[in-house]
């Protein structure tokens, strides 16, 4: 079943990925997302690194220690997980797929070690976009203006913004964020589009047929 339902025609939940270095706007833009699109649950992670001033439990990471993260991946407990910047990241299982068999879609802030193994799991159910800075310099920007991480931390992200963009091409859409509010329309139609692709959708047959038969009476 699906908020969008009608008639019979229904719709199987779908996967939504955003991807970026860090810095290039993807936690702006996956609460704008939320805030603004019905249907649309936000995945929670479980993640090893400390949590920074601002943050919530259960609300931006359930923080756990090495011990319990180890034993949630050990147990299966895990959708996919990996390691980023020395931390551990990963998935609830149980979250993802309750809400996707209430037909909700789900929005993951997650990196291409942990996009890849979802499109291995549910290719078909997956949309990914990657998010790109307009530029390095204001990818440095927005990581400084952040001011929550050291210089080290931040020369770490930096080099790793490297490597992740190396991932760019995996990616079923790319929207570069020069501005956020551009940005934002982009990723919303993106979202809109895919919950109106045929494949996904259940019934259409009938009530097309349904509408045929009307139209010959
Ligand atoms: P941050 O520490 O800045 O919150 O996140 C660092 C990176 O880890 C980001 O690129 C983010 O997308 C990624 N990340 C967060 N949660 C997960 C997760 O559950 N799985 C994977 N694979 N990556 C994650």
């Amino acid at each position: 079943m699906t908020a969008q339902g009608f008639d019979g025609v229904e719709r199987r939940g779908l996967m939504f990925v955003l991807s970026s270095p860090s810095g290039a706007g993807k936690t702006t833009l996956s609460r704008m997302l939320i805030d603004r699109m019905p249907g649309l649950k936000m995945s929670v992670s479980a993640t090893t690194r400390p949590k920074r001033p601002g943050e919530v439990e259960g609300r931006d990471y359930f923080f756990v220690d090495k011990t319990k993260f180890e034993a949630m991946a050990k147990q299966g407990e895990l959708l996919e997980w990996a390691t980023v910047f020395d931390n551990r990241y990963g998935t609830p299982r149980a979250p993802v797929e309750a809400a996707l068999a209430a037909g909700e879609d789900v929005l993951f802030d997650i990196d291409w070690q942990g996009t890849q193994q979802l499109r291995e799991k549910a290719r078909a159910d997956v949309v990914s976009v990657f998010i790109l800075p307009p530029s390095a310099a204001d990818l440095e920007k927005r990581l400084h203006t952040r001011a929550q991480d050291s210089e080290e931390v931040i020369r770490g992200r930096m080099n790793r913004a490297t490597h992740e963009l190396s991932h760019w091409a995996e990616y079923d859409y790319i929207v570069v964020n020069q501005n956020v509010d551009d940005a934002f329309a982009e990723v919303q139609s993106i979202l809109k589009a895919e919950r109106l692709k045929r494949e996904r959708r259940t019934g259409l047959t009938e009530f097309v047929r349904r509408l045929q038969r009307q139209l010959e009476k």
